[in-house]
């Protein structure tokens, strides 16, 4: 996956017309200079991964279970993701990890089984609102990191999003210097765990990122791009982001 890398997920959110949306961006980034990822509803990735063939823009799902096949009805596998056409995944993202009680420890297995099938990991951490205001920002982002990753790295597999729980879909973002410490942590962290690996592997910023202001938040030092929600819907609010990458 490119170092600068701006990812869309789009939830459980757009329909087959939205593929007009993807198609749009892609004439818009004919060469991009950065990565640009869209993770669309499971439903539509093979669709989008066709309606995308020869951009330059990657498909990518949501999730996928830890295991790689067997008897688990109504899930997906990452195999599954990859034959479609997925290059990537996200991973313990904290809607998963709310709504589905997704531990630390299932991200790491979800991970794995990702990587063995070949798919870069996109693996969310973050703080909630309550343990921000108790001050545990770091000490949570550091656990999350440790617990969701496996004992071995390649930086051209893996992708971390810092996403305070609290900043996605409310138009709240931390202030540049809260972003600037905790990615600056993660990397240390990071390096302190696998070494000089650590320093290749792209640190995202997500939540509330808009076109408005994306530029002063890529400008925050270790921070190599975004994972957006909402502003990855339209393709004119995305390419604004892309844009500022
Ligand atoms: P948001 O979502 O951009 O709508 O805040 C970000 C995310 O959940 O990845």
């Amino acid at each position: 996956m490119a170092r600068k890398l701006a990812a869309g997920n789009w939830k459980m959110n757009g329909t087959r017309a939205s593929l007009a949306e993807a198609k749009a961006l892609a004439s818009q980034f004919p060469a991009p200079k950065v990565g640009i990822l869209l993770c669309p509803p499971t439903t539509l990735i093979g669709a989008m991964a066709q309606a995308l063939n020869g951009t330059a823009i990657q498909t990518g799902g949501q999730d996928c279970h830890q295991n790689t096949s067997g008897a688990h009805t109504g899930d997906t596998s990452a195999t599954l993701l990859a034959d479609i056409g997925a290059t990537s995944v996200i991973l313990g993202h904290s809607e998963r990890r709310a709504d589905h009680g997704e531990s630390d420890a299932l991200v790491r297995a979800k991970t794995e089984t990702a990587l063995a099938a070949g798919l870069v990991a996109i693996v969310c951490v973050g703080e909630t609102l309550a343990q921000r205001d108790a001050g545990e920002t770091l000490d949570v982002v550091r656990t999350q990191l440790q617990g969701s990753l496996p004992d071995t790295i390649d930086a051209d597999k893996i992708v971390i999003a810092y996403e305070p729980v609290w900043a996605i879909g409310t138009g709240k973002v931390p202030t540049l210097d809260e972003i600037a410490q905790v990615h600056a942590d993660m990397r240390s962290t990071l390096k302190a765990r696998f070494g000089a690996d650590a320093d290749a592997l792209p640190l995202l910023y997500g939540g509330s990122v808009k076109p408005r202001n994306a530029a002063e938040i890529f400008a925050v030092p270790d921070v190599d791009g975004a994972l957006v929600g909402g502003a990855s819907l339209k393709a004119a609010d995305f390419s604004g982001i892309v844009t500022a990458l």
